[in-house]
């Protein structure tokens, strides 16, 4: 279990995998960056500069900082924002998690997820194969792992009511 929020988690794992396995050979310096407002509304200028979305749905897990409960999810959203900027070689992509509320407290706060690596990087691997394909043209590879992994652990269903996703309409679809 892993319930808290770690940006460096990802921070590391994103480098880490364009460095050591060149997820994306292409000579432009790709930068993960956090936004925890960003919506996945594309605007007329978001499409002229090349902003592209990526919905992800991630196994999470959650702490309530008040009563300490604990739990998990595998409707974990994570919201990805990306674009090449290929006349200024580099390529920026900023994420927002999706925070779920304590069934026990309701008290409108909502907590941040917390993933484990694997996690993390069957996320990123998704992403990056998104942005070979949708900014580099390149094909879409057969998905090796279709979310297979997120499914080994049985989760209470969702409840919709306590999810930050689901109140904006962009919950991972059923
Ligand atoms: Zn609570
Ligand atoms: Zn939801």
């Amino acid at each position: 279990m892993s319930a808290d929020w770690v940006p460096s988690l990802w921070l590391d794992t994103f480098v880490e995998m364009l460095n050591e396995d060149n997820e994306l050979d292409y000579d432009d310096n790709w930068t993960l960056n956090f936004n925890y407002s960003q919506t996945d509304t594309v605007t007329k200028e978001d499409r002229r500069r090349g902003m592209k979305i990526y919905s992800h749905c991630a196994f999470g897990d959650f702490e309530c900082e008040s009563c300490l409960k604990t739990w998990s999810s595998a409707k974990v959203v994570v919201l990805f924002r990306y674009r090449l900027r290929s006349d200024a070689d580099r390529g920026t992509v900023t994420m927002r998690p999706f925070g779920q509320a304590c069934r026990r407290c309701q008290n409108d706060q909502y907590y941040l997820p917390g993933f484990t690596q694997d996690k993390v990087e069957s996320a990123l691997g998704k992403l990056f194969a998104k942005i070979r394909k949708n900014c580099y043209g390149e094909e879409d590879d057969e998905e090796q792992d279709s979310g297979s992994g997120d499914f080994e652990k049985k989760t209470k269903p969702h409840e919709k009511s306590l999810c930050e996703a689901c109140k904006m309409g962009i919950c991972c679809q059923d």
